[in-house]
């Protein structure tokens, strides 16, 4: 049983105002793994000031040398990669070889992506006589999810010290451990007081209290669509900066003269990476209706082929999913997809066998479904596959965009300009072209109600940058 019990803020670990717990709960054996502080609006408002009164000091720093601490952090994190990815296994149920690679490394990555993009960034530049400055925005409050717990966070944080921003961090209440790590690495690299500060607790008393508070900048949220709303109208209040990233419920389309193989294995994997725990996951496949058969077969022999089972087994390719919350709504999903008339072609509600502790579910698969249907329409945040069809290309793109969200979306064909020519008509902020890999380099975000803002690469630096100009004589 891990205990946490302390907030990190102004540099030291101190005790929350109340003293109240919250739970961790181990997803494989749905036992409590930890407790950490249940903070309130009095712990965000100390966090913020500990934030403010560090910001004028670090954002006078030379860009090189706030790098040079995300280069220590970077280190670090490295000798504790293991440990991390581990706990985060244990908190979400990710394999653990996954989540060594994916919930740990690419936040390595990240920081090390982050330190050359603000160092080759272009701070002041003369345009005819104006002096136009990128300045650091101020305070940044980042509040961040459970399902990759510390990718999420180091996505926001790492561009925020380095453009010169200081930063409250909210992490999941689910899965907060790793962010506990993430600010020990700071202490232990020197990080200078306030710079980062961390306070646990739910979405409405610390979340909206940092939201609310009027010394707080910017709020970067990754998170729900619904919480993402509330957000919005609570910041503008004080007209602060909002940058959100929410949900999704992502088309992967197959042109008629993709390979079915490669178009359904590259579906099924993007679908059940984390449990289909995934707010990028390619959760509908749009295929020829001529092709349907065919497609379906070997969309069924896939999601049989995936092995469910404990994270730290080395066969499982998923885990659990998160929470007790998490397994009902999606068996509920699943049985709503039944009741309305979508027919089961893999998987069900029922848990995998052998699997009965702990929150496992079954890799699904969904066939003859209709867009009204809410397995089409709504994100369910587990490993369900519902497989459309169309009968022209204008209609798959009508289907592919049929829908609130625009996170991501994939296209597979056999002629790459064709798939390319297609992404351009399609909403989503970013674009999967056959097997083309997640890159840590290029912007991230999504359009319509998967959110605004950008994460990642030149665009992700810059949403922490207020642009300012000086007229000259
Ligand atoms: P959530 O919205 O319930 O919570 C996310 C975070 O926001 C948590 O820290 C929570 O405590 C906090 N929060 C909740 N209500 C709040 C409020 N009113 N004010 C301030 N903070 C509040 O989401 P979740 O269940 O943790 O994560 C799953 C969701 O996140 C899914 O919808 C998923 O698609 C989305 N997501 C999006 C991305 C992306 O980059 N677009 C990435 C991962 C997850």
């Amino acid at each position: 049983m891990i205990v946490r019990s302390s907030h990190f803020v102004a540099g030291a670990w101190v005790a929350p105002e109340c003293g109240g717990t919250i739970e961790v709960t181990d997803a494989s054996q749905g036992v409590v793994m930890a407790s950490v502080p249940a903070g309130t609006a009095a712990d965000a408002d100390r966090a913020v000031r500990a934030a403010r009164d560090a910001f004028p000091a670090w954002s006078a720093l030379d860009v090189s040398e706030r790098v040079g601490y995300l280069k220590l952090a970077a280190q670090e994190l490295g000798r504790r990669q293991n440990e991390i990815a581990a706990l985060v296994s244990r908190e979400t149920g990710m394999p653990y070889a996954t989540s060594n690679v994916v919930q740990v490394g690419v936040p390595l990555m990240t920081l090390s992506a982050v330190g050359e993009i603000a160092l080759g960034h272009r701070f002041e530049e003369r345009v005819c006589n104006s002096l136009v400055i990128r300045k650091p925005i101020g305070v940044v409050a980042s509040i961040t999810p459970w399902n990759y717990p510390l990718h999420q966070l180091v996505a926001k944080v790492a561009p925020a010290l380095a453009a010169g921003c200081t930063v409250v961090a909210k992490p999941s209440e689910v899965a907060p451990l790793s962010a506990f790590a993430l600010a020990e690495i700071f202490e232990s690299v020197g990080l200078p007081a306030g710079v980062f500060n961390l306070v646990c607790g739910d979405g409405l008393s610390v979340g909206e209290a940092l939201v609310a508070h009027p010394e707080v900048d910017m709020v970067t949220f990754t998170g729900s669509t619904a919480a993402g709303k509330r957000i919005g109208e609570v910041a503008a209040r004080t007209v602060k900066r909002v940058a959100l990233e929410l949900g999704g419920k992502s088309p992967l389309v197959a042109l008629d003269d993709a390979d079915p193989v490669a178009a359904v294995t590259a579906g099924v994997s993007a679908c059940y990476l984390n449990s289909g725990q995934t707010c990028m996951a390619l959760t509908r496949l749009i295929v020829p209706a001529a092709r349907k058969a065919e497609y379906e077969a070997i969309a069924k022999a896939a999601a049989e082929q995936v092995v469910v089972g404990d994270p730290f087994e080395a066969t499982s390719v998923i885990g659990p999913l998160a929470t007790a919350a998490q397994l009902e709504r999606v068996r509920g999903y699943i049985r709503s997809g039944i009741e309305e008339g979508a027919r089961l072609l893999s998987g069900g509600a029922e848990p995998p066998e052998g699997l009965e502790e702990g929150y496992y579910v079954r890799p699904t698969v969904f066939t003859d479904t209709t867009p009204d249907m809410r397995i089409v329409r709504e994100e369910i945040f587990g490993p369900v596959l519902v497989i459309q069809t169309y009968e022209t290309e204008d209609e798959a793109v009508a289907l592919a965009n049929d829908t609130v969200y625009g996170l991501h979306a994939g296209v597979y064909s056999a002629d790459v300009d064709r798939a390319v020519a297609f992404a351009h008509r399609l909403e989503a902020g970013q674009v999967q072209i056959n097997d083309g890999a997640f890159n840590i380099h290029a912007p991230f975000g999504g359009v319509k109600q998967s959110g605004n803002g950008r994460e990642l690469g030149e665009a992700g630096f810059e949403d922490f940058l207020e642009t300012v100009s000086f007229q000259l004589p």
